[in-house]
């Protein structure tokens, strides 16, 4: 079963990835590349604008997984934390906020 405001959480969450989908894409054109991109926090406050700096390679781990979310240190997330990582934590939607979050996942309709 899953509550309103776990909907919610996870669309919020499904907004900052799909921001941070297309910093990613605008990263790929950049000559020379970053080494640490600025992505947005994927955390539940849907005012969060904090940046979290990621490599590429860090952002597509917690991109390869379409219920985790990368947020600051601190962030409110109903999600576990699976890792503390330099300047982010990497977080999974626990179930039902899980479900929708990869329903809502760009992602996954190439897989
Ligand atoms: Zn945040």
């Amino acid at each position: 079963m899953i509550s309103g405001d776990e909907k919610k959480r996870a669309e919020n969450e499904a907004t900052f990835r799909d921001a941070n989908e297309r910093i990613r894409e605008a990263e790929r054109e950049l000559e020379p590349p970053l080494d640490r991109i600025p992505y947005i926090c994927e955390c539940d406050d849907i005012g969060c604008r904090e940046p979290i700096r990621l490599t590429a390679p860090e952002y597509e781990r917690v991109r390869g997984d379409g219920a985790t979310f990368a947020i600051a240190p601190g962030h409110p997330s109903e999600g576990d934390v699976l890792e503390q990582r330099d300047g982010y934590l990497v977080v999974q939607e626990p179930d039902g906020g899980g479900e929708v979050a990869r329903a809502l996942d760009p992602r996954a309709e190439d897989a």
